[in-house]
């Protein structure tokens, strides 16, 4: 940030010493770090409608206008995974024999529904290497053809795009450099949830003991070649898992960091915890929405005019969405007219309506986007696979958002 912005002082004397610190820092155009982040993430109740107007304040200035939605439809490619998050309800593991991955058909049946229904994106969401575990899916791949999760969800990808038009954004976990380089062919952009990075979340009774692919070492990893290879790429953190609030700043410092060498980083999600029934984790605490509102707040003045910020639409109750956009959101993500969202998929997809009234609630109009974000499409063509350049270019408005008819 350039120029400074002023508050009145009887505002900030409301504040705490460490959140009217942060705050000034903010005013005066400076960056913040991970210890203000951690500030803002312990602010009481009180502190909130400062905080919140300043990080709408630093939106509008830095980030525009806009919030942002991608119409998807959400293909989950196998929902069996070498992890096992304790958190999780999307993964199974007892899959019936032949039905470990979608085939070509299933997967083309939906992504056309999507195109007919005027969607855009076709988001692969799966498990991680599951053949690394199971032996039923290695025999699965291989009477398809493959070798392997990743090599036959290139193969869907390019099927997607091919015959349908939508642009695939896919979602497998860890991968080395290679096999990103080569999903990079048929996906516009990708994703990998940084969720937090901090070991001690790995731990016997953490949250990520008994998932490999969880280890925030391997996970930077992922954002650090996919800043080298040029990927616009989605990632974020997972709310309520039982971190603290200096691992979560220190979780969206370290995206910030690795974004700041490569510039890749198209999106920072922050999504809330929800308990799913059945899980080791169904009897977590949710996280607060005055917790949630927090963490929005502490992305949105941590990358100030760097990253937008996302939140999922689906996951608070449905009254909160305008209290979503309060604390400054660029994006809801991908909502679906055709598919239910299979990872929490008890909570069905608010109508565009309403993210349409909630963002107007705090003045700001509702965009379409493609599942690559607009500064991409406008100002780094670079980062934009060669075959989807010329559907992007056509999609797409002078500011990079999808074009109105
Ligand atoms: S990596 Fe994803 S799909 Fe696998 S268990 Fe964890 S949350 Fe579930």
């Amino acid at each position: 940030m350039k120029s400074k912005l002023s508050l009145k002082a009887e505002f900030l004397n409301m504040l705490s010493p460490k959140v009217r610190e942060s705050s000034e820092r903010v005013l005066a155009g400076e960056p913040l770090n991970a210890g203000h982040a951690s500030a803002i993430l312990q602010a009481g109740p009180s502190e909130l409608p400062v905080l919140t107007w300043l990080s709408r304040t630093v939106k509008l200035k830095l980030r525009g206008g806009f919030i942002s939605y991608s119409r998807k439809v959400f293909i989950p490619l196998t929902r069996l995974c070498r992890n096992a998050c304790l958190y999780c309800g999307f993964r199974v593991d007892q899959p019936k024999p032949g039905e470990v991955f979608l085939k070509p058909r299933q997967v083309l049946a939906v992504a056309e529904a999507g195109a007919r229904a005027g969607c855009f994106e076709a988001l692969f969401t799966l498990g991680e290497k599951p053949e690394e575990k199971y032996p039923e899916a290695l025999k699965e791949l291989k009477g398809l053809g493959f070798s392997s999760t990743v090599e036959y969800l290139y193969e869907c990808c390019r099927l997607v795009f091919k015959r349908t038009g939508l642009m695939p954004h896919s979602n497998p976990g860890i991968l080395s450099f290679d096999e990103l380089k080569a999903l990079r062919e048929v996906n516009v952009s990708m994703g990998l949830m940084l969720e937090n990075v901090s070991h001690r979340l790995c731990k016997p009774g953490g949250p990520h003991q008994p998932s490999p692919g969880k280890n925030p070492k391997l996970r930077m990893e992922v954002l650090e070649n996919a800043g080298r290879l040029k990927i616009a790429f989605t990632t974020g953190v997972l709310l309520g898992i039982g971190e603290t609030e200096a691992e979560l700043a220190q979780s969206l410092e370290a995206i910030l960091k690795v974004h700041q060498r490569y510039g890749h980083v198209q999106e920072v999600i922050v999504q809330p915890f929800k308990a799913k029934a059945g899980t080791p984790m169904a009897h977590h605490p949710e996280p607060s929405l005055l917790q949630l509102k927090k963490a929005l707040a502490a992305a949105s003045l941590l990358y100030a005019g760097e990253i937008p910020v996302q939140t999922p639409p689906n996951l608070p109750e449905a009254e909160s969405l305008a209290g979503l956009v309060e604390p400054a959101i660029d994006d809801w993500g991908g909502v679906s007219p055709v598919t239910p969202d299979h990872v929490n998929h008890e909570r069905p997809w608010p109508q565009v309506e309403a993210l349409r009234r909630a963002a107007g609630a705090w003045g700001f109009p509702l965009k379409v986007r493609l599942p690559v974000y607009p500064k991409y499409v406008v100002e780094r063509l670079d980062f934009i696979p060669e075959a989807f350049r010329k559907p992007v270019d056509r999609l797409t408005d002078r500011l990079g958002y999808v074009r109105e008819v």
